[in-house]
């Protein structure tokens, strides 16, 4: 992706370098507390791993010159993208008649507190619906290079418009009514519901990268395999293998490797965003 030199948004709060100790000797227990009422609602997003690490279990060191230069870089690129998201949304909604109300970036390192509770680096990029944020540690992007095996640019792109996607979900009404839904069904049932809503991100995922080719020109020839191929990284029985050796289908929440494929490859070939009924097979 040409990302260099463009505009980066300015919809980012940089906590990264902020010291979480203070807050995790007072709110630990709280803390923990209210994060797990949160999931027990199904009104957390965590991506892709779904464990939750217990606050003050990090050791925060500071990074080396090179550390911080790559850190920075990363930053930045974070930033643009999220600027191309605002480009292409507020296009999209306007084009519907509605204002698109764009989403902060929160950048953390080690861990952070949430609307949804503490998170740690450990659980991955993560949308919080209660206060309408995006979580990234920037630590991530290395790990989707080297333990996931979904590097480039555009994994992590794709990876932030996924987030975006669940934004998406919360001010169209979907996140609301699927939560309400959930509440009423079995825990079989209600994983299928998330599995429906992490497909219809990436679904949204496709259709931004859609109009970012359409409207700006300027991915680069292998981008959109990268996001294809970190969307085949990490899908929950590529990652329940590698964390158990074996695969449990009622336990998904972000859906298979192919159905993330093929979501987001349904996004990004029509651009159409009428066609992204994921819950079509639970027959809503
Ligand atoms: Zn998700």
């Amino acid at each position: 992706m040409q990302w260099f030199g463009r505009r980066e948004s300015s919809n980012v709060e940089d906590r990264r370098g902020l010291s979480t100790g203070g807050m995790v000797t007072g709110g630990g227990v709280i803390g923990v507390i209210i994060y797990l009422i949160y999931s027990f609602l199904g009104g957390r997003e965590v991506d892709p791993s779904q464990i939750p690490s217990l606050p003050g279990t990090t050791n925060q060191r500071e990074l080396t010159e090179t550390e911080k230069k790559a850190d920075d870089e990363r930053a930045s690129f974070v930033k643009v993208v999220l600027a191309e998201t605002e480009d292409v949304w507020n296009k999209l909604f306007a084009e519907q008649g509605q204002q698109y109300q764009e989403p902060t970036l929160v950048m953390f390192r080690d861990q952070v507190e949430s609307a949804c509770g503490y998170a740690s680096a450990a659980s991955g990029p993560f949308y919080c619906p209660g206060d309408g944020k995006l979580y990234i540690d920037l630590s991530f992007y290395q790990e989707m290079q080297d333990k996931l095996n979904a590097p480039g640019d555009f994994a992590m792109a794709y990876v932030i418009a996924h987030e975006v996607g669940h934004h998406i979900q919360n001010l169209n009404g979907t996140a609301r009514k699927v939560n309400q839904i959930r509440q009423q069904s079995s825990e079989a049932e209600a994983n299928r519901y998330s599995v429906m809503m992490e497909l219809q991100a990436d679904f949204l995922a496709g259709v931004w990268a859609h109009y970012e080719q359409k409207m700006k020109n300027i991915l680069d020839k292998g981008d959109i395999e990268e996001a294809l191929n970190a969307a085949n990284a990490i899908g929950d029985d590529r990652l329940q293998e590698q964390s158990t050796g074996r695969v449990v289908p009622d336990a998904f929440t972000h859906g298979t490797s192919a159905q993330r494929v093929y979501w987001f490859k349904k996004g990004f070939e029509t651009g159409d965003i009428s066609q992204g009924n994921t819950f079509k097979e639970l027959g809503r």
